[in-house]
């Protein structure tokens, strides 16, 4: 019971039992430090660690910003090679440029993938020609893998455990003010409320950040919002060992989703349902909108329009939908690119906020928490520390 712990002084106390805040509390846990990991759901990694496209980004989807296409690429090694059993590369991965509405032509997403060292070459011909080459000019062979996160999730709490983390599920941080120790978490568990003194919180909530900072009375962070459907299909069997992504603009991916028999499936003008900024003067928070419940899926428009390019997408076979509000940095609205925010002292000394934008930024958060070079880590900033 939540109840009968709370008295206890913690080192660290980590709201958020995501990829980040699980990885980040192994990571404080292992320098020796006493942690306390509070997470909302019943389970770890069950929000936006989980109910997201699964890509492991190498750098392709980013053409039109070369620093997150350089980290993304950095990034893809590292991960691999930490967590490559959770990770599925046995499909062939193709990129398509379309000939219309596209911001990349091929010409220049090849000199980009060269550029940052990414594998590309020309697909054979079994495969572009899949695609209606009337409206797609290249198609790529290129290297990129996805990830099971409930694998992930797994691994994840076992390193948890031997780390001597303590965690707690079905808990939910209400609040954080300045306290005898340092920081005073409030926690409600099963209709219970107390507190957890800690030196440090952090706050990785994702797109919750807001949440936690706006029931404490502290500054908020100005955040991009994004109500976002990745419908999970069946593939007809020509396409059950290919991943599909048509850039750079109104188009569509289709990848396997690893921690089940199926693909996702998502399309830059259906998959989001709603978008909004979060301010001091725009308040709508993600947990609100959740609280509307799920719209209804435009897996059938996905579909309809994704077929023009790519005949056989007309036999995908919907399954379901996630739905999740998808959160970044409002700076990265217009060039896509991903940088990630730990923002220490926030509005409390102590009190420290994390934004990982991709699960594969997680290195360069927990460097960054080792060795402090910014508040905003923008990738050129990584690359020159
Ligand atoms: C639709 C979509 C597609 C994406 N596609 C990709 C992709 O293909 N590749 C990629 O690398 N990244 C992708 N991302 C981004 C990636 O999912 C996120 O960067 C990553 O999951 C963030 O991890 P996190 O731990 O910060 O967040 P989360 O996994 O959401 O964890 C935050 C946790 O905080 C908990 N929480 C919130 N408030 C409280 C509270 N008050 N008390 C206790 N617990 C609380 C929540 O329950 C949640 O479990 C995508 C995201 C979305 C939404």
């Amino acid at each position: 019971m939540v109840s009968a712990q709370l008295a206890t002084i913690r080192d660290v106390a980590i709201v958020g039992g995501g990829f980040f805040g699980s990885m980040i509390a192994c990571h404080l846990a292992a320098r020796g430090l006493s942690v306390l990991l509070v997470e909302r759901e019943q389970r770890l990694l069950d929000r936006a660690s989980h109910r997201n496209q699964a890509r492991v980004h190498q750098g392709y989807h980013y053409p039109r910003s070369l620093l997150t296409g350089l980290r993304s690429r950095e990034n893809y090694r590292r991960f691999l090679g930490e967590f490559g059993e959770c990770v599925h590369t046995g499909f062939e991965k193709y990129y398509a440029i379309g000939r219309e509405f596209s911001k990349v032509n091929g010409a220049q997403f090849e000199h980009f993938c060269r550029r940052i060292g990414a594998p590309v070459a020309e697909a054979p011909s079994r495969v572009s020609g899949l695609f209606d080459r009337g409206l797609i000019e290249s198609v790529f062979r290129v290297e990129e893998a996805a990830f099971d996160a409930r694998k992930l999730a797994d691994l994840v709490w076992r390193r948890l455990k031997s780390a001597g983390v303590e965690v707690w599920t079905g808990a939910e941080a209400t609040g954080v003010q300045a306290g005898p120790a340092g920081l005073s978490l409030e926690v409600t568990h099963e209709g219970i409320t107390g507190r957890v003194d800690a030196n440090h919180v952090y706050n990785c909530t994702y797109g919750d950040l807001n949440g936690l900072l706006r029931a404490s009375g502290l500054p908020l962070i100005p955040l991009r919002h994004e109500l976002a459907e990745i419908a999970l299909v069946q593939p007809p069997p020509e396409l059950a060992h290919l991943g599909v992504t048509v850039m750079c603009g109104p188009f569509f991916s289709l990848m396997p989703f690893p921690s089940t028999p199926w693909h996702s499936f998502s399309h830059v003008r259906y998959t989001p349902h709603a978008g909004w900024h979060e301010s001091e003067v725009a308040s709508l928070s993600p947990r609100a909108v959740r609280a509307m419940g799920e719209p209804a899926s435009r897996f059938e428009s996905m579909r309809l329009d994704a077929l023009r390019y790519l005949g056989l997408a007309a036999q995908l076979v919907h399954q379901k939908s996630l739905f999740e509000v998808k959160t970044i940095l409002p700076a990265n609205d217009s060039d896509d690119g991903r940088p990630i925010l730990l923002r220490r002292d926030c509005g409390l000394s102590g009190l420290h906020c994390v934004l990982g934008a991709k699960i594969d930024n997680i290195h360069d958060i927990l460097d960054e928490i080792d060795c402090p070079s910014g508040s905003l880590i923008q990738p050129d900033k990584v690359r020159a520390a």
